[in-house]
């Protein structure tokens, strides 16, 4: 299987990011990005580079990968810093907008590392917002569809208030963001600090880990299949999930930090198509013309039988939605991945 693979700038998708970033400017701004080396990170830090900003990169590398900024590190905006949101930092610098970012967020990772991903996101949380308050910058946080738990509403609507088993395997990762909500409504309610909410669905593409305890299911199901190796579907496979390419998901996010007027505003950011994981198994093993078999595996506990967002306040507050849908999206991450065989 494969380890790690080479990262990649790919214009296709930078270009297709900036372009739904048009109307809004982040030129010459300085902005703390947490977990900037991780997926979702070193597209954020990429991006901001390419639209002006000077960015401040922190990362413990405890998911992260270096050689997911390791080509930014010559840039003469780019800032690059080893460290643990967890414990206190200072910039020591005005910043504009500080991205919290910073957590494992594989459900693998959770029975590993509980203890890390609660310190993530409550003292990490509470450490960057510190940050923002003392700079007088504003704050986007990075949550997720996971405080909704076993949701009982779909599509899943922002005001759906969410099914969470405290005491199960996920509970480190759920009950620790919805804190990280809580820490932010009270920043902003005390201290008037401009912060805005992303609550992450399922999102996928290049710089994804699909090795060891890391990864999710379109890169794991991807190694196995151009390995032609057993397709692990967990319990029957008639779980669902709704798949956000790398490009929209990073649009989302950033259309959310950088418009103005959605101070306290918390946001659904995903792609509304609800797919079975059989059904995506299917179509991997269909596009990568692989020989591989499904096998079926034990369910993990706790893991949600569907997940679907609402994201009707997202395209009337953000004027977004996603355009890849999952086949393209697919492609894209399949042909990467054999180009690194
Ligand atoms: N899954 C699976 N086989 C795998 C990995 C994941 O069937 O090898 C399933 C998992 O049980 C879940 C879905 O795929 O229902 C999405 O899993 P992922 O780890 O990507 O994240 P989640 O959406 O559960 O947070």
């Amino acid at each position: 299987m494969c380890a790690s693979k080479p990262p990649l700038s790919s214009t296709y998708e930078i270009e297709k990011i900036i372009t739904g970033l048009s109307d809004i400017s982040f030129d010459d701004h300085t902005i703390l990005v947490t977990g900037g080396s991780g997926f979702l990170g070193s597209w954020i830090c990429e991006v901001l580079l390419h639209k002006g900003a000077e960015v401040i990169c922190l990362d413990n590398y405890a998911s992260g990968r270096p050689d997911n900024t390791d080509h930014l590190k010559h840039h003469p905006k780019f800032i690059r810093i080893v460290h643990d949101i967890s414990k206190p930092y200072d910039p020591g610098r005005k910043v504009d907008l500080v991205c919290h970012l910073a957590s494992r967020a594989s459900p693998l990772e959770f029975e590993h590392y509980p203890i890390q991903i609660l310190k993530s996101n409550t003292l990490g949380t509470m450490n960057a917002l510190g940050i923002a308050r003392k700079y007088e910058a504003r704050f986007l946080f990075t949550s997720t569809s996971e405080i909704y738990g076993e949701a009982s509403v779909f599509p899943t609507p922002e005001t759906y208030r969410g099914n969470v088993n405290t005491l199960g395997i996920r509970g480190c990762y759920d009950e620790a963001k919805r804190a990280g909500e809580a820490f932010c409504m009270a920043y902003h309610r005390q201290h008037g600090l401009d912060v805005r909410i992303a609550r992450i669905f399922n999102t996928y593409g290049p710089r994804m880990r699909s090795d060891g305890h890391y990864g999710r299911v379109i890169p794991r199901f991807i190694d196995q299949a151009v390995h032609d190796v057993p397709i692990t579907i967990f319990g029957d496979g008639k779980q669902t999930r709704s798949f956000c390419y790398v490009t929209d998901q990073i649009t989302g996010l950033l259309r959310l930090a950088g418009l103005p007027g959605l101070t306290g505003e918390v946001i659904n950011i995903g792609n509304p198509v609800e797919w079975t994981i059989h059904d995506l198994a299917q179509m991997i093993i269909e596009l990568t013309g692989s020989k591989s078999e499904l096998s079926y595996q034990p369910m993990p506990p706790d893991d949600p039988t569907r997940r679907v967002p609402d994201i009707t306040k997202a395209m009337d507050k953000l004027r977004w939605k996603p355009e890849l849908d999952l086949r393209e999206g697919l492609r894209r991450v399949i042909d990467e991945e054999k180009k690194s065989l």
